[in-house]
């Protein structure tokens, strides 16, 4: 008889018949027939070599900060739980710090900040996994994750090979990349590096920040103030998903041209714009939604946040069709006034 594998591999954790229902932060009622938890690179090639997983459609679910949950996935749910984080090295112009996909991208940002190694303060109390952030290049108060990246590991969902992408094959966007276009369901992120430019460089030409400095008189904040004062606004403006389901912003902020924007201006003086460097202008999509009434509104047990109409909640006991209608709807209104398409941030199953 031949002796047993010194280390063997450990059996796939698979559940059967998992409400997502605490999987997903606007908190919508859902059922996987099969969920799948990965702690490891090999687990996901597993996944791709078993007999039965391997052929199924797969969806990636991080910390569901960004879904809309309309149905029960057909698809095997891949829970990414890869955990670990490390400074890989130190140069004189930069920390290289990495993370596995599963951690949580609020505790790493404030383990980044306790290390020493500053520069995502911005990106403060964003909700969700690592693993997810390059999904849809996360933004806030001036920083996008693109900034602070250096490059990203995954899995092929199809062959199981192993990649490493740089940014550029990530191909950013504003809350756009790669992994939501021709990549969608068919990679899974498992490990993200970031570069920290050393000497580190404040951002703040952000309205809120620079608020707070007037307020304070601090005109040269360190990054843990940044954090703090982020933190602050965020618990202020936000829901706390704890407490009301919701996904964050539920639209992108639509960018126009420059002479689309003229002629709105024309109409509504008043509306809240962004000149971009290319000559593009980004319109304030809350605002929009705000001016045709919106705000604090609800269809079935869906509705619009009362203090940020950028916002959709669950009210208590949403499904994901309500919230849906309750999005078409503001579509239609924002398109009727201003003749804008707003498009949804969250991925929609
Ligand atoms: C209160 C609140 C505030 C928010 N504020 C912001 C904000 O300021 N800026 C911002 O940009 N976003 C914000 N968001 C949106 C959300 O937090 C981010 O998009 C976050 O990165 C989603 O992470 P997640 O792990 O929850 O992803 P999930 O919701 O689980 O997944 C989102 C998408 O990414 C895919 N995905 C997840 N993990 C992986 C992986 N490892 N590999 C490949 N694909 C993967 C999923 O398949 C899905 O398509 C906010 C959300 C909430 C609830």
């Amino acid at each position: 008889m031949s002796p047993p594998p010194a280390n063997p591999a450990p059996a796939l954790q698979i559940e059967r018949r998992v409400s997502l229902r605490a999987h997903n932060t606007f908190g919508l009622p859902a059922t996987a027939a099969t969920l799948v938890r990965l702690t490891s690179d090999a687990d996901v090639r597993r996944v791709v070599d078993h007999p039965q997983l391997g052929r199924a459609a797969k969806l990636v679910l991080g910390g569901g900060s960004n879904i809309v949950l309309t149905r029960d996935p057909e698809a095997v749910v891949l829970k990414v739980e890869i955990m670990g984080r490390q400074l890989l090295r130190q140069t004189p112009d930069a920390w290289i710090v990495e993370a596995g996909a599963g951690e949580n991208w609020a505790d790493f940002v404030a383990w980044t900040l306790e290390q020493g190694w500053p520069g995502l303060e911005n990106l403060a109390l964003i909700p969700g996994t690592v693993g997810a952030a390059p999904v849809q290049n996360i933004g806030a108060y001036g920083v996008e994750l693109k900034d602070r990246f250096d490059g990203l590991d995954a899995v092929d969902l199809v062959t199981g090979r192993s990649v490493t992408l740089t940014g550029e094959q990530c191909r950013f966007g504003y809350r756009d990349s790669v992994f939501k276009g021709p990549l969608a369901g068919k990679s899974l992120i498992t490990r993200v590096r970031f570069r920290l430019p050393r000497p580190w460089q404040p951002v703040l030409g952000y309205l809120e920040i620079e608020r707070r400095m007037t307020e304070t008189g601090n005109h040269a904040p360190d990054a843990l103030t940044i954090f703090d004062w982020i933190c602050a606004t965020r618990r202020a403006k936000l829901p706390d998903p704890a407490v009301i389901g919701n996904a964050g912003s539920f639209f992108k902020n639509p960018v126009v041209s420059a002479e689309q924007c003229h002629d709105i201006i024309g109409r509504d003086p008043e509306i809240v714009h962004y000149p971009m460097p290319d000559g593009s202008v980004k319109l304030a999509a809350g605002w929009l939604i705000d001016a045709c009434g919106w705000k604090g509104k609800s269809v079935g047990r869906a509705g619009v946040y009362e203090k940020q109409a950028l916002v959709l909640v669950n009210r208590g006991g949403a499904s994901g069709a309500e919230v849906v209608t309750l999005a078409r709807a503001i579509q239609e209104s924002v398109y009727g006034r201003f003749g804008i398409r707003l498009e949804p941030e969250p991925v929609i199953v």
